[in-house]
């Protein structure tokens, strides 16, 4: 995810979280890069196909994991959670931001928002040593 973001920086970037949840821990077993099919500036915005995300929970399944969340990159912006969103949220996934400065990863927070997607509740966020 880091690599990802660091990549396309300064550009967003997203992409599917794969894993497993065990009663309120979600594991990322592994990411799944998805084109940012967002037309113009990539620099605020992020757009996913459908296809992509029904092809990444496809794959999970496949897997026996499931398809946890969706994650993407704040360039050179603090990871927090926009009202652009929370509006492109759906409410059973985890939306992972990372912020990216200077192209070099700084910081990221995880969000679960609610189903009337007026709110996202900040989930505890543990990330990997390395
Ligand atoms: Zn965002």
């Amino acid at each position: 995810m880091v690599n990802h973001a660091q990549a396309v920086y300064p550009d967003e970037c997203c992409g599917a979280m794969i894993g497993s949840i065990d009663g309120d821990n979600k594991v990322v077993t592994y990411a799944l890069a998805l084109d940012n099919v967002s037309a113009g500036s990539q620099r605020a915005r992020y757009e996913l196909r459908p296809e992509d995300l029904l092809r990444a929970d496809r794959e999970a399944r496949e897997r026996n994991l499931d398809l946890i969340g969706i994650y993407h990159s704040h360039p050179d912006c603090g990871a927090y959670f926009s009202e652009t969103d929370l509006k492109n949220s759906c409410p059973w996934y985890s939306f992972v931001i990372l912020s990216i400065h200077n192209g070099k990863f700084d910081h990221a927070g995880s969000w679960l928002p609610n189903a009337e997607q007026t709110h996202a509740e900040k989930e505890d966020l543990i990330w990997p040593e390395s």
